[in-house]
């Protein structure tokens, strides 16, 4: 026998040619109800040439089919064309074979309008009935619950497995078109501007238009069909949208589109747009739309979760407080250059002097400085660079272009601050430290960045707001600094950090104007480190303030000793970084330190850094003088200094430095020195010449007019219970080291 075909099969007399229901016979109806399988809803019976000769009045218009009009029908008719083939084929083994035969899953249904059934065949030729029962069972709930629950799967895999939204889509889409057998499904995601998921079977022509329209049109959401050769969008707070019946209408050969936003739930945005197109011009029925509305809400996770992915990787990737890269990003962006061979410019860049932003306005306005400070950066490097936040407010900028020098970019960065920013109201000049590497072999980007660093710090000890190119021997000072970090805050908690005396004598009469504190470290291997070293160590590590305040009760201890031996009206000098201007802690100090009065106090601070920080340090430093404590201007006449600046300083003293004492011996130099003289009595100020090493230097600062003198003449800096035992010795200072010194000027205190 050969294989079953529609056309081979003969009618089956008295079957066929009956086509209404009452021509069943109602014994044969009951037969065959009551073979009806548990589980199924109903049979049908196909004769040997495939006529249905009986439907079970419980699948009577399931299918868009009524009985009346499937009786005497071939079975075939009823079966989507894609599993036709499959429903011959099956059929021509069942007629082989009698008996019940394993269930197959067939598309039936009619008028474009296909539902799943299972479909379990058993032949009953033989019998009296003499035909094929169908046991039915319509799986169009079962089928689609389980293919949403594994589209839900699928999405749900997507998003744990870190997939692409696309993925996601795909997965939802792939479900509309096994739930709606004959329909294809695309996404358009509203953030993505494109289609995303399947789509087969739509024009991509089609696909470009709509892209195209939505994207021309941001204000809209949703339905993204082409009607009448337009695109009709629909609103965002629109609902579903279903394009119409007739099929001409939709063009590109479809029949119908739906439109069903996407979104969580009806309050939430709507992120895109589900489309269902099809051949037939229908509308959604009630269950397919419950259906779709599921199946949108999980496209919506899909979007959602797609957008909360992105942005957890822009938050991964960019620093919040200045949106330049992180540090990871950064620094993954140098390994790339480096990785390729390349051989970029990398500049650390540290600001000067935060730590006053932070300490005189709060915190916030220091993010603000760092924002504003990244943002200059940015700019200032342009297209030509990355520029990273390392921490705190430390940058890196990677300059990987041809040609990009080392100068050129450590230039760049250091112009990016020219100009002052406004944060809180006011201006603040900013300046920066800059370590540049260019860097020339092959090497890590720890390295480089190791290199950068120390480089760094090196523009820091030079004196801040320059750069510095990493040299090899950069990096031993480096390793050196962080040993001495640990040893200075060890050393600072322990109050190792001594503050000595040299005493300031009067060019009248070498009667004692006062002392100035010098601080001073020695290590436990017996080496001493300079002031110059550990000062800005001790600023830059926090430290400051707890050093300030030992050299503040060291002033207090000194002053007590030249009272105590008479000298009342000696003044008593301290130095003070502008970041101690605003320390509390040093204030509270010298108010609990004092007794009475501060007065005989003095504080000394550079010129510079007075009128750098103008505004803020000048409302702070009359805060001071309030109080009693009287200014000294130091080291002037070195950097920037300017006569023109002293009238905004209200400070009593002016400290010469001693590279234009050194410059006395010339008259350009003494008349350097005479004009800063006149210039300050003008202002009433008292004049202090510093390092006055040889007697000539002492004679021409009395000369010049200027009042007193500090120097190694008279004596170097000594502890104080040194200079105690000196001056109670015979009311003399001398200095420790008196034999390398010559010529000395012996030096009588006189009591005033
Ligand atoms: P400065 O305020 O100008 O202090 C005077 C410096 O000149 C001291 O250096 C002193 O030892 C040195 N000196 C004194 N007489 C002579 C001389 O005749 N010839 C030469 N060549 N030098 C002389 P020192 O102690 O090394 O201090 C260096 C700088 O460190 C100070 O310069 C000051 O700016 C800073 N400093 C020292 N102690 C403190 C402190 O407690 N706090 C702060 N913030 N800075 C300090
Ligand atoms: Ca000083
Ligand atoms: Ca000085």
């Amino acid at each position: 026998m050969g294989r079953w075909r529609p056309e081979e099969v003969k009618a089956v007399p008295g079957v066929a040619d009956e086509r209404t229901m009452s021509s069943v016979d109602p014994s044969f109806a009951a037969a065959l109800e009551k073979r009806c399988l548990p589980g199924f809803q109903g049979v049908t019976a196909i004769t040997a040439d495939g006529t249905i000769a009986y439907l079970s009045p419980s699948l009577d218009g399931r299918f868009g089919v009524d009985m009346a009009g499937a009786v005497g029908r071939n079975f075939v008719e009823f079966v989507d064309l894609a599993d036709a083939g499959q429903a011959i084929d099956s059929f021509g083994g069942v007629l082989a074979q009698p008996g019940f035969h394993p269930a197959i899953e067939l598309r039936v249904g009619n008028h474009g309008d296909y539902v799943l059934i299972d479909a379990v065949a058993e032949n009953r030729l033989e019998s009296e009935l003499g035909v094929v029962i169908m046991h039915i069972a319509d799986v169009r709930d079962r089928s689609l619950a389980s293919h949403l629950l594994s589209a839900q799967a699928d999405v749900m895999r997507a998003i744990a497995l870190g997939d692409s939204l696309a993925t996601g889509l795909t997965a939802v889409t792939g479900f509309v078109t096994t739930a709606l057998p004959g329909f294809g499904s695309v996404a358009y995601v509203v953030t993505e501007g494109r289609y995303v998921g399947h789509g087969d079977g739509l024009p991509t022509e089609r696909k470009s238009r709509v892209e195209l329209a939505l994207v021309a049109e941001p204000r809209y959401v949703g339905a993204a069909a082409l009607v009448d050769a337009e695109p009709k969008l629909a609103q965002a707070a629109d609902d579903c949208e279903f394009w119409p019946i007739a099929g001409p209408v939709v063009g590109d050969g479809l029949g119908s589109i739906w439109s069903v936003p996407i979104r969580s739930d009806r309050s939430s945005p709507v992120t895109g747009c589900l489309e269902i197109y099809g051949p037939s011009a229908v509308r959604p029925r009630d269950d397919q739309w419950i259906v779709l509305q599921l199946v949108s809400r999980l496209a919506a996770i899909a979007v959602e979760h797609a957008a909360m992915q992105a942005q957890l990787e822009r938050e991964a990737n960019i620093d919040p407080l200045t949106a330049v890269s992180n540090r990871r990003v950064i620094t993954a962006q140098l390994a790339d250059a480096l990785a390729q061979g390349r051989r970029p410019v990398v500049c650390f860049i540290d600001l000067d002097h935060l730590k006053v932003v932070n300490d005189g306005l709060g915190h916030d306005a220091g993010d603000q400085v760092i924002a504003a400070a990244a943002e200059r950066l940015r700019r200032a490097v342009g297209v030509d660079g990355a520029v990273g936040r390392f921490g705190g407010d430390e940058f890196v900028v990677i300059a990987d272009v041809p040609g990009a020098t080392a100068e050129a970019v450590a230039d760049a960065c250091l112009a990016a601050f020219e100009e002052p920013v406004v944060v809180a109201g006011r201006q603040w000049q900013l300046s920066a430290s800059v370590g540049v590497v260019e860097v020339d072999t092959q090497t890590t980007p720890g390295d480089v960045l190791r290199d950068a660093d120390a480089a760094m710090y090196e523009a820091k000890r030079a004196g801040r707001g320059r750069w510095v190119r990493f040299e090899s021997s950069t990096r031993v000072s480096v390793e050196r600094r962080m040993r001495l970090e640990q040893q200075l805050r060890t050393a600072i908690e322990r109050g190792q950090v001594e503050g000595w005396v040299q005493p300031i004598v009067r060019c009248s009469d070498w009667s004692l104007f006062g002392v100035e504190i010098l601080a001073r470290w020695r290590l436990d291997t017996g080496e001493w480190i300079p002031p110059s070293d550990f000062v800005p160590l001790a600023e830059e590590i926090g430290v400051i303030d707890e050093l300030g305040v030992q050299m503040i009760d060291a002033a207090l201890a000194a002053r007590r000793l030249l009272r105590a031996q008479g000298f009342d009206r000696a003044i008593t000098s301290v130095n003070l970084s502008p970041v101690q201007l605003q320390s509390d802690l040093l204030f509270q100090r010298l108010r609990a330190a004092h007794d009475a009065s501060w007065d005989g106090l003095q504080l000394e601070m550079t010129e510079q850094r007075i009128v750098d920080d103008s505004a803020a340090t000048l409302a702070d430093l009359q805060r001071l003088l309030q109080s009693g404590v009287s200014l000294a201007i130091d080291d002037f006449g070195t950097g920037y200094s300017s006569l023109g600046a002293l009238h905004r300083i209200p400070a009593g003293t002016l400290k010469i430095d001693r590279s234009l004492v050194a410059r006395s011996d010339t008259d350009a130099g003494r008349a350097v020195i005479s004009a800063v003289v006149g210039v300050a009595s003008a202002f009433g100020m008292t004049t202090v010449a510093e390092g006055v090493e040889v007697g000539e230097q002492a004679r021409t600062m009395r000369e010049l007019g200027v009042d007193a003198i500090q120097g190694f003449l008279f004596a170097r800096p000594a502890a104080l219970d040194d200079f105690a035992r000196r001056i109670v010795l015979g009311g003399w200072i001398w200095d420790a080291d008196a034999d390398e010194l010559a010529p000395r000027v012996e030096l009588r205190f006189s009591v005033p």
